[in-house]
């Protein structure tokens, strides 16, 4: 009975975009299978009209592939829903379901990846915040094992690192359908190779590791602590790595950051590509709030994005959960997500913290970082750290408040706005290559929004 509503879920999440499953589905549990009336219990009111509209048919398919006999879904609230967002047991008899195995998870291989097919290169927007690491995301998925290997991916928390991991192993497996390919978070990488220990498996787990043709770890700096998990990771990463087998790994720091018991062989995961992601500018995250929403198939107007692009300045996974947010907001009061803002339904996403990022607060902290006073740093000293610093300081007040050229160059003490021009000019394309100061930028960028 549990499986046969879970499989239910299973099939529609496959059918719909993910940020519309979790939006609408979160929370919807079943109730009662009455006299071939199915009665699905949902946390509110805006989710069953949701449900009612736009997913009812998608329920009803996946109920009749599941070998559910009925005549009717209906949707009621049902508070109790509410308190457990996150289950999905049944919590009412399901008298006239038919057994039938369900297979709909399975991947066509019996393999387990543990790779999630919503995850695609095809949604991934490529920005200036990630370009980098797509084009290289590419090469792996056309040369497995030569080009980028390892491949180690990095940045700060819902940036993209596990969509595009995630995506790169899906697209392996597209074009060689017969390869191994497993991707695993470092904690249940940790766990299972516990569990081998105690059941007495080791062999058995590290042969499951050493026939892969593609290993995608996630989250790596998990691995702090874990000493004989990291021996044993590494173990792997070795024989793998001189079989010419891909190995990806993402961290939320470079291996240089990360304490391992051999610093030596953690720094051979970088030795193929490190590549970070940075945050997307403005241009980016329109880009990737146009797309989530018209993959969603909603209407939402340029400025209503231009909203959550300018008011959003923490990461992806927030951009999203905002743009959901907003779309829930519209659909309740039955008005368009401009209108949403402009009647002040949403002010709370302005973030106190923005409103207080200052000029001078960007000077401030840019001069500090690079161990300046701001009267050093807004000087005309040409000594290079001085100048880089300054035109870091140029960079971050056009990139972070938008502000003109002219008004950049009276804050740093520039005469000259086209000096200003230069400045960002030239920090945009050391970006492209430069990862010392890409992680710079990254660290400043963290202490202003503090
Ligand atoms: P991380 O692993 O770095 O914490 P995730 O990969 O979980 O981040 O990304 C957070 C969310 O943002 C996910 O829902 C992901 O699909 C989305 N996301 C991140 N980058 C992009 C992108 N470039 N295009 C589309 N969606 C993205
Ligand atoms: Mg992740």
């Amino acid at each position: 009975m549990f499986d046969v509503w879970k499989n239910v879920l299973a099939e529609v999440e496959q059918k719909i975009p993910h940020a519309a499953f979790s939006t609408w589905f979160t929370g919807v549990t079943l109730i009662s299978v009455d006299d071939g009336v199915v009665i699905v219990g949902v946390p509110n009111v805006l989710k069953v009209k949701q449900l009612e509209v736009k997913y009812n048919d998608h329920v009803k398919t996946a109920l009749k592939n599941n070998g559910v006999d009925f005549k009717e879904v209906k949707y009621i609230v049902h508070t109790k829903a509410k308190t457990k967002p996150k289950s999905r047991e049944v919590t009412g008899e399901l008298p006239t379901i038919k057994k039938k195995k369900v297979s709909l998870l399975k991947k066509p291989t019996t393999f387990q990846t543990g790779l999630n097919p919503r995850y695609t290169l095809d949604n991934f927007v490529i920005g200036s915040n990630n370009d980098l690491a797509v084009s290289v995301a590419k090469s792996v998925v056309e040369n497995p094992g030569v080009k980028a290997n390892p491949f180690f991916l990095y940045s700060g928390p819902g940036l993209g690192k596990t969509h595009l991991v995630q995506a790169i192993g899906n697209a392996i497996l597209e074009r060689n359908p017969n390869f191994k390919v497993l991707y695993i978070p470092i904690s249940h990488f940790y766990s299972d190779f516990i569990n081998s220990i105690q059941n007495k498996t080791s062999e058995e787990f590290t042969k499951k590791f050493r026939k892969l043709d593609v290993l995608i770890v996630d989250d790596f700096q998990f691995i702090v602590g874990k000493d004989r998990s990291q021996e044993e990771f590494f173990h792997i990463f070795n024989d793998l790595y001189q079989l010419n087998k891909q190995i990806i790994v993402t961290s939320d720091r470079l291996p240089s950051q990360i304490k391992t018991v051999d610093e030596r062989l953690a720094s051979r995961l970088t030795w193929g590509n490190a590549i970070d992601l940075q945050m997307p500018s403005f241009e980016d995250k329109c880009a990737i709030l146009k797309s989530k929403a018209e993959f969603m198939g909603v209407d939402i107007e340029d400025e209503a994005i231009e909203y959550l692009a300018d008011n959003v300045r923490t990461n992806i996974r927030d951009l999203e959960s905002e743009l959901n947010h907003l779309l829930a907001i519209a659909d309740l009061k039955n008005i368009t997500p401009l209108e949403v803002i402009n009647d002040g339904y949403i002010n709370t996403i302005k973030a106190p913290h923005m409103q207080a990022l200052s000029p001078k607060k960007i000077i401030e902290k840019t001069a500090k970082y690079y161990d300046l006073t701001v009267k050093e740093m807004c000087s005309k000293s040409r000594v290079s750290h001085i100048k880089n610093a300054r035109q870091v300081a140029m960079y971050l007040l056009s990139e972070e408040l938008e502000m003109s050229t002219p008004k950049i160059a009276r804050e740093v003490g520039v005469k000259d706005h086209t000096t200003v021009m230069h400045g960002i000019k030239k920090i945009k394309n050391d970006l492209k290559l430069n990862f010392s100061l890409r992680e710079q930028i990254a660290g400043i960028r963290e202490g202003l929004y503090e």
